[in-house]
């Protein structure tokens, strides 16, 4: 039998998730509500605490003209809505009596005993702290807001109760206020409701931020609900009636409400997921909640009999709960025409713990049914906060303490700093390129190099929270290819692609001119030399609208120099048939981008080298006597001879092996050593020979091959070393590409 069905709505920001009543306010309904789960002698309290506030506000107004005591009597509303117990309806009522006005903690312990006076002076600590966004500032509000928690946790309840009001009549503020209001309630607020298990509370805070801080994607998001929301419910509650007779005839006794998604979690969906707000509307969700443990898994196996459930769905929170207390049954099915139907199923008790959370356990304890799942609630949150408390003792430093709580509200987030102390919040995996983007695109364009906690890193190294970054730049860098292959951000991937993409053109046809203009002069012609019409003849018999895309196409290898050179002169009458010749080309630089070094040789500037032209990636530079290079040869096509310029810039990679006798700290003593020759260690890898001897492959970054040699002979004579070289083919290689 079902005892009651309600569709519930909370997709309208403005329906408050915890109910507030819509008539005006008045100690007169306080004391009404109130009357219902205290007992006389502590309604006798409320309302004396309520007179006490008026008194001591008399002649202050809230922005709203109100009288000021308006705002104090609204938040012992909320809490009373949670049947929170007297003190804390009293503390609400008191809370901006120290703060605002003469009335000390003193007086206030005197009227209304020593805990009353300990949670309204909690109260006050939490709201003198402004939110900066220095980080320092930020670690000690939340230092202070985990020490008044510790103390009485009430006082976390009356705070989020406290800001509830404020966010709820925040449409006075000024625009940029009430922005920056609603950025430290949805960052620092509503994940310690969550944290505490109280999503209504969380929900409320979430809706009421987005509408303050994107009034225009919440004004359309609504809109679309609102279109889809008529359709939308008979759907819904043909299902729910399906549903309903289901477990009635199975005589499982149930109440079943559908739910819509609210504002925010659309929103977000949105943003994570990159899902459409029809596919987010096109899931139904319903919510089962039945007498006891034993009927959730029964209704489970109905819904799974009646609908044909996705595999790897199913969720058992019941059995092992959140971290936040959160116990339900999670699963998704396919109902009524293909719909895709997500149910929770839970205990009457367990919905009270999911709604309200931490305060749920008053709620219980008043009614006297102190169920151990709820107390179980209390201590889960009793002990994040002793957890809280003890970080702080271990680390005393306390940026390390926000970044531990910071960890905690937001797992997939880490947080770091920037060497003034900023905190920057990067998504999980982000690495120093990242932070380098997030910083400035500037910064990451010019980067070059990081210190990570003030030792230099790679650029690929995943950010831990807590970590001090900072970017090594130089004016004439630019994004290097690679990096896409580590740049989680969003704003650095394309920042980097863009870059790229406009670097690799002009450089594509930079070297596609100096490839056509040497097969040119293979045929006795050059650029100069060729009669204007042949390019526009060129144009003509090709799909190409401008002569530069041509040269584009030469230089990333998609067309052949030596064809292009034949072609432009065929229609000339020159009838030269010279076989293709290699061209040869200079190179100056490390960081050119149609110049790639070869994986498998590794070649430095002095050795003797070859190039070929390789399709859509320019030209790939070998060692002469590269294996790879034999087959390069017999196509004479598309080898270019390549030189080195008598200076060139830039490091490049080169792979060691040394053979070492086992001493301790000897990988040290080698590192120590590299550098203190100018050369720098992208990687090293140590695999034990045997008990007496160990091979360290270290991927070197060097200027030459003078330099190389110089570096090998040192380490030559480091007396524990056996045996170096350089290395062709290794694990090590394989691992960086
Ligand atoms: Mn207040």
């Amino acid at each position: 039998m079902i005892t009651s069905v309600t569709i519930s709505s909370n997709s309208n920001a403005k329906s408050a998730a915890v109910p507030k009543s819509t008539a005006a306010l008045s100690i007169a309904s306080l004391a009404e509500k109130t009357s219902l789960y205290l007992d006389d002698a502590e309604v006798q309290q409320v309302k004396r605490a309520y007179y006490y506030a008026e008194q001591a506000h008399d002649g202050q107004f809230r922005r709203s003209g109100e009288a000021y005591v308006s705002h104090p009597l609204a938040v012992a509303d909320i809490l009373a809505n949670m049947r929170m117990d007297y003190q804390s309806l009293i503390a609400a009522l008191l809370h901006d009596v120290i703060e605002d006005t003469s009335v000390s903690k003193q007086a206030l312990a005197k009227q209304f005993g020593e805990t009353i006076a300990e949670l309204v002076d909690g109260v006050s600590k939490l709201t003198q702290i402004e939110f900066a966004s220095k980080a320092e500032a930020q670690a000690e509000n939340f230092q202070k807001m985990a020490m008044a928690m510790a103390n009485d946790i009430r006082v976390i309840l009356v705070k989020l109760a406290d800001r509830l009001h404020n966010m709820r009549t925040l449409g006075i503020m000024r625009p940029d206020k009430r922005r920056r209001i609603a950025r430290e309630t949805l960052e620092i607020y509503a994940p310690i409701a969550n944290r505490l298990g109280m999503n209504d509370v969380r929900v409320e805070f979430e809706n009421l931020c987005f509408e303050a801080a994107y009034p225009m994607r919440a004004e359309r998001i609504r809109a679309a609900i609102k279109r889809v929301r008529g359709k939308r419910n008979v759907l819904v509650e043909e299902t729910r009636l399906q549903i309903e007779n289901y477990l009635n005839e199975a005589g499982i006794q149930a109440r079943i409400s559908g739910r819509e998604k609210h504002l925010y979690s659309i929103y977000r969906k949105m943003r994570q997921s990159k899902k459409t707000f029809a596919d987010i509307m096109d899931m139904f969700a319903f919510r089962i909640i039945v007498d006891n443990v034993d009927t959730c898994y029964r209704v489970l196996g109905a819904m799974h009999a009646l609908y044909k459930p996705v595999p790897g769905q199913f969720k058992d929170y019941i059995a092992i709960p959140k971290s936040n207390g959160y116990q339900s049954l999670h699963s998704i099915l396919i109902g009524m025409h293909g719909v895709p139907i997500e149910v929770q199923i839970r205990t009457e008790e367990m919905d009270e713990m999911a709604n309200s959370g931490i305060a749920a356990h008053w709620l219980y304890k008043q009614g006297g049914d102190y169920s151990s799942a709820l107390s179980g609630s209390h201590k889960r949150a009793r002990q994040w906060v002793q957890g809280l408390l003890e970080m702080q003792q271990n680390t005393g430093n306390s940026l390390e303490f926000i970044e531990n709580v910071k960890t905690d509200l937001f797992p997939d987030e880490v947080y770091v700093f920037t060497p003034s102390g900023q905190i920057l919040e990067l998504p999980q995996g982000s690495t120093p390129i990242d932070f380098a983007y997030a910083v400035h695109s500037d910064i990451g364009n010019r980067c070059v190099g990081c210190y990570i906690n003030r030792r230099l890193s790679s650029l690929s190294q995943p950010l831990k929270s807590g970590e001090t970054v900072e970017i090594i730049t130089n004016t004439s860098a630019r994004p290097n290819p690679i990096w896409l292959e580590f740049a989680v951000t969003g704003k650095a991937r394309s920042h980097i692609r863009h870059m790229l993409k406009s670097q690799r053109h002009n450089e594509a046809i930079e070297l596609g001119k100096r490839l056509l203009e040497k097969a040119l002069q293979g045929l006795d012609c050059s650029l100069e030399k060729l009669p204007a019409t042949a390019i526009d003849q060129l144009l003509q018999t090709t799909k190409y609208d401008e002569f530069e895309y041509i040269l584009e196409d030469i230089g990333i290898g998609n067309r052949a120099a030596y064809t292009t050179a034949k072609q432009l002169l065929s229609n000339n009458s020159i009838t030269n048939a010279a076989p293709p010749q290699a061209v040869d080309l200079v190179i100056s630089g490390a960081d050119g981008m149609m110049f790639n070094f070869a994986k498998c040789c590794h070649p430095l500037p002095g050795d003797p080298i070859i190039g070929h032209m390789s399709v859509g990636s320019g030209v790939v530079v070998h060692v002469a006597n590269c294996p790879n290079a034999r087959n390069i040869r017999k196509n004479r096509a598309t080898v270019i001879e390549l030189h080195w310029a008598e200076k060139v810039d830039g490091d490049f990679l080169v792979p060691i092996s040394v053979e070492i006798r086992q001493t301790r700290g000897i990988v040290s003593t080698l590192a120590t050593k590299i550098n203190s020759l100018d050369a720098s260690i992208e990687s090293i890898h140590v695999c034990d020979k045997d008990e007496h001897s160990s091979r360290v492959d270290i991927m070197l970054s060097v200027r030459d091959r003078v330099h190389l040699a110089r570096i090998m002979r040192h380490i030559r004579n480091i007396k524990a070393v056996n045996r170096i070289s350089r290395t062709k083919e290794t694990s090590l290689q394989r691992k960086l590409h």
